[in-house]
This record gives C-alpha cells, structure tokens and sequence, in this order.
C-alpha cells in the first residue's frame, strides 16, 4: 500500500501525487508563503499549549501589519 510521503498515512492518497489531499494543502502554502511556513510552523507549535494562543495572535498580526505596509508601499509606487 502507498502512503503519503510526508504524513506517512494512507487516506485520501492519490497515485499522482506523493501527498494525501492533506499534505498538498501544506505544499501548497509553502509554495505561497515560502520560508514564512517554518517560522510559523517554529513559533506557534514550539511552544507549549497556553503560549500558542498568545503566539498565533502575535503571528497574525505580524503578518496582517507586512500586508498593510506593502499594500501601503504599492500605492505610493
Ligand atoms: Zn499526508
């Protein structure tokens, strides 16, 4: 039996692709979001429970404060 080459599970595998639909949705935002996967991957589940609300939190609004800065930098372009 296949199994998905990340998750090593064999649900929803498909014969085209080395990932179950799970995993793809992972590749998938490495693909977008590149390098930032990890840091956030690093942040939010390094940490203990009580502290990855307050981490997930941080995160996004990290990430909503670089969209609003290079949203701010296009329009000046
Ligand atoms: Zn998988």
């Amino acid at each position: 039996m296949f199994s998905c080459v990340l998750c090593e599970k064999n649900e929803e595998y498909l014969f085209f692709s080395k990932f179950c639909a799970k995993c793809r949705k992972i590749k998938h935002h490495l693909n977008l979001s590149g390098e930032r996967v990890y840091e956030v991957l690093d942040n939010v589940l390094g940490r203990n429970l009580e502290g990855q609300d307050n981490k997930i939190k941080e995160e996004l609004k990290k990430e909503i404060e670089e969209k609003t800065y290079n949203l701010r930098n296009k329009e000046k372009k």
